[in-house]
């Protein structure tokens, strides 16, 4: 596996992949999460057990099952983590607790380290007291903010993980007396979604939906959700329209945990109704989604709350300016005037197009920037290692010491990690 990405990922990187793999060969890692399809846990879980198992450790994935109602219960529950005004009812709570202990009896975290994802699964760990050095509770939300009652509800189960890792300093939740490490995800450069393509290839895929290659592109890829805010989108590219001739591209699928996909979508179909430039594609497959943002111009990512935003990463490794709204890990990812734009209305967004369309040169600039951004700090082989550091850091019973794993160092610096030979030779 490391030999396919030697010329693309930072050879520093590749070593100390090297080196952690050899303390850690066939010592054994779990994941937990709550879908396969859809999402950006899904996608980094994906790519990356190839990986940990090619370098001889047996990974496994383990999904929890529930009917619709619970995953409504979790999708609010996801919400309220984020800060939306959403009450959760004790018998919401309940539908929760009791689709957990099901799961729980289904699913053994047996691994030398186990990383449960996202707050669906989180309760597992009270059915596993035994297991709980080696469980370590991967957050891939801001949870700066929570709603009290449910960040109540939450915090005791969390609070008995081994440990906590957020994608950036900012989402970490200040309340926990467990250690917190910062991981932040990633992309791979090899995948249907990011690999290279020719023109050519991206020109059939486009046109086969109608789009023309000949006036500038807009794209924003997401799942239909209220917080990517496709609407506002949608107001930004008619504000923009009045003075360009261009196309919007809104590609996005639903996962299978979110309920609230199928209506957020029939909205903007409404909104687009009868537009012959604004293209929603429902459900593009990767190779799609990958010609798509190497079609556009311009890449958006203009969401109102988020995660990390791996739309953002894909665009920037595409040599794309992007613009992003300022939240989540989105400032975390573009460097405001160097790789992209940071903004906050439809007005910005629209203001920053208008400035990238009208001056195509300065996008290019920015487009090549940020695909450096992206080798040195989020690509697959950064976050590999990091996730072998952080099994090395679990498997040594560390976890009352604090650690810092991950993180970006600038703009094309290279993550932390400190020594990390040294620290494969102390395992081995
Ligand atoms: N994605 C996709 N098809 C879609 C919508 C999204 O392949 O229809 C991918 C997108 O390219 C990205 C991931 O799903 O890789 C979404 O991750 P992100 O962090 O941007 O958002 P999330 O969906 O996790 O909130």
């Amino acid at each position: 596996m490391i030999e396919k990405y030697r010329d693309i990922a930072p050879d520093k990187i590749l070593s100390e992949i090297n080196a952690l793999a050899g303390a850690l060969r066939g010592h054994t890692l779990q994941h937990i999460s709550s879908t396969r399809i859809g999402g950006g846990v899904a996608e980094i879980l994906n790519r990356m057990i190839p990986w940990t198992t090619s370098l001889g450790i047996p990974t496994t994935w383990d999904v929890i099952d529930g009917r619709q109602d619970f995953f409504e219960v979790t999708k609010s529950i996801h919400n309220a983590l984020q800060g939306s005004d959403v009450e959760i009812s004790c018998c919401n709570k309940e539908i929760y607790l009791a689709h957990l202990a099901h799961n729980a009896g289904k699913i053994e975290p047996d691994a030398d380290v186990v990383m449960v994802h996202d707050p669906q699964p989180a309760f597992l760990i009270e059915y596993f007291p035994h297991r709980r050095k080696s469980m370590v509770w991967r957050c891939h939300i801001d949870l700066s903010r929570p709603m009290p009652a449910i960040w109540r509800f939450l915090r005791p189960a969390i609070n008995k993980y081994a440990m906590a890792v957020f994608h950036i300093p900012h989402f970490a939740q200040k309340d926990l007396t467990i250690p917190k490490v910062l991981i932040s995800p990633s992309i791979d450069p090899l995948s249907e979604k990011n690999r290279e393509l020719t023109q050519e290839e991206i020109t059939r895929i486009v046109e086969g939906f109608g789009i023309d290659r000949g006036r500038p592109i807009i794209v924003q890829v997401s799942r239909f959700d209220r917080f990517k805010d496709p609407m506002g989108v949608i107001a930004a590219f008619r504000q923009v329209r009045r003075h360009f001739d261009c196309q919007l591209v809104l590609a996005g699928g639903g996962a299978t945990d979110d309920p609230e996909g199928p209506m957020v979508q029939a909205e903007v179909e409404e909104a687009a109704a009868g537009d012959p430039d604004i293209f929603v594609l429902f459900q593009p497959t990767d190779l799609e989604v990958n010609a798509l943002q190497r079609a556009a111009d311009i890449i958006l990512q203009k969401s109102t709350r988020e995660g990390f935003g791996l739309t953002v990463t894909e665009g920037m490794w595409k040599g794309k300016p992007v613009i992003g709204g300022a939240v989540g890990g989105i400032p975390a990812q573009i460097i405001h005037g160097e790789t992209g734009y940071l903004v906050n209305s439809p007005e910005g967004a629209a203001y920053r197009i208008r400035y990238l369309l009208s001056h195509p040169h300065a996008g290019s600039v920015m487009g090549a920037r940020g695909r450096e951004h992206v080798r040195y700090n989020f690509l697959i082989t950064r976050h590999v290692r990091d996730y072998l550091l952080l099994m090395l850091h679990v498997m040594q019973n560390e976890s009352e010491r604090p650690v810092f794993i991950g993180g970006v160092t600038g703009k094309t610096g290279r993550p932390g990690g400190g020594d990390i030979a040294a620290k494969a030779g102390e395992k081995s």
